[in-house]
């Protein structure tokens, strides 16, 4: 092919801040809430979780942070990830668009996630914690944390949603090979966690109960803290590297996005691609499509409620003001466990409502069907997450050659799906099934978002 396929970054020139977009934001956050008081957070009341600078770093509206050069020594171990201009894609499609994709998951732990993982170990290490609980779901943030825990001495703590813990031994035993303990969740080392078991032994597990058990753990002991995997402005601001070594991929390339995706969860790797382009439009750039692709089973920004609600089932965390569908709702078992969450990052919807960026929502099939073609040309097997992301790049793709365009689309492959291969095998099998969202359970989790004073 006459046109280069990849476009890789000298190691010099991977980026030394990472970006605010809070910098650049036409209006402010709504500020998150003590959920005892319902009063306005402050920097103290984090403490018991959260070291100092990644507190700091949550409020600030510095527009670049400067990147640790500890956190940037380990980033040599994969970073900069490579731009790959999806040829074969294109060509498959027979589209006039030109596709562009992001890989992440050239990381150790197959993901996105290390990005922030390491500099959040490395912050806590600095403020002499050795010890750090968090959940998750799918197991890619966990296997991430372990990875980063291993390297500065902490030991981790994991919480796995029950349902992901039996679909994905693997993902376990990957945090174990780092040195981690993971426990399915609802587990019985809680209050919270028992509490549920009470009421149903076979609980399925949700995000906002791992979240729940794992902030209990760090909230009473004093030498625990907690880390969180996406969602909050610090973790946001950590993925910015990606966008900021793909602005600089597509000088090389001689291009520029016309739209840019990324699968939502709590919005982290959509953020990490989506706000450095952003920020250049809120600066006075050119204006792009910005479109984060979510499950239509867990649909919080294109159908959840813009209230402040919890980030956890517990009522542990502070209020946000985001896209809830609530914060006792369960979303059905479907395959991209790294999306099923009832919140969205506050930063990701406030600038949804500010009709910033658009959101879209994909049942499995459609997703799985996106991955397997895209496997078939490029092949990269996507993770089940990042299938979002493909099929709407590729739905963008077919719109093009039906309007005679040449758009020029990026989408970030957010990770691999090595450890996802029963979730293929259940799509060759013809076993998944499209769930909508119970619109009755949402309706009851909805009904129970706590009253907050205006
Ligand atoms: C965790 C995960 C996601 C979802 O999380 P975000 O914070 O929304 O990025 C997406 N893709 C992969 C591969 C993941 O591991």
């Amino acid at each position: 092919m006459s046109t280069p396929t990849k476009f890789l970054l000298d190691e010099s020139k991977m980026p030394r801040h990472w970006y605010n977009i809070a910098a650049d934001l036409p209006a402010p956050l709504a500020p998150p809430l003590h959920p005892g008081t319902l009063q306005p957070l402050g920097p103290d009341d984090l403490a018991p979780l959260f070291p100092m600078e990644l507190i700091m770093q949550e409020v600030s509206t510095e527009r670049e942070i400067p990147i640790p050069e500890p956190v940037r020594e380990v980033f040599r171990l994969w970073r900069p990830s490579p731009l790959v201009r999806a040829h074969r894609l294109e060509k498959a499609l027979g589209t006039p668009a030109k596709i562009y994709y992001k890989y992440e998951g050239v990381s150790p732990a197959g993901s996105h996630k290390p990005n922030t993982a390491i500099p959040q170990a490395w912050y806590n290490a600095q403020a002499g914690i050795r010890k750090l609980s968090t959940e998750t779901g799918a197991g890619q943030w966990g296997s991430s944390l372990s990875f980063a825990g291993a390297l500065f001495g902490i030991e981790v703590l994991v919480f796995q949603v029950r349902i992901s813990y039996d679909q994905k031994p693997y993902r376990r035993a990957l945090m174990e090979t780092y040195g981690a303990r993971c426990l399915p969740s609802p587990s019985t080392e809680t209050n919270c966690g028992r509490a549920i078991l009470e009421k149903d032994p076979n609980h399925p597990g949700s995000l906002g109960i791992a979240i729940s058990e794992a902030v209990e753990i760090a909230a009473t002991n004093k030498d625990t803290n907690y880390a969180l995997g996406s969602v909050l402005n610090h973790v946001l601001m950590h993925q910015s590297i990606i966008g900021l070594e793909a602005m600089q991929q597509f000088e090389m390339a001689g291009d520029d996005p016309d739209i840019v995706i990324g699968c939502t969860g709590g919005g982290s790797n959509f953020a990490g691609l989506a706000f450095p382009f952003l920020g250049q439009q809120l600066r006075g750039g050119r204006k792009r499509r910005i479109i984060a692709a979510e499950p239509a089973a867990c649909p919080s920004l294109t159908r959840g409620k813009f209230a402040y609600d919890f980030g956890d089932t517990a009522h542990l965390t502070p209020l946000t003001k985001m896209h809830t569908l609530g914060s006792t709702f369960t979303p059905p078992g479907f395959h991209a466990g790294g999306l099923r969450y009832h919140g969205m990052a506050p930063m990701v919807s406030h600038l949804k409502e500010l009709g910033l960026i658009e959101a879209v929502a994909f049942h499995q099939k459609a997703c799985f069907e996106a991955g397997v073609t895209f496997a078939r040309a490029e092949g990269i097997v996507p993770a089940p997450e990042a299938n979002h992301a493909v099929r709407a790049a590729i739905d963008e793709a077919l719109r093009c050659k039906a309007e005679g365009r040449s758009e020029v689309i990026v989408f970030n492959l957010s990770g691999h799906g090595h450890f996802d291969m029963s979730a293929y095998s259940a799509y060759f099998g013809d076993k998944l099934v499209d769930q909508p969202y119970d619109e009755k359970e949402l309706a009851m989790a909805l009904s129970g978002l706590p009253a907050v004073p205006a």
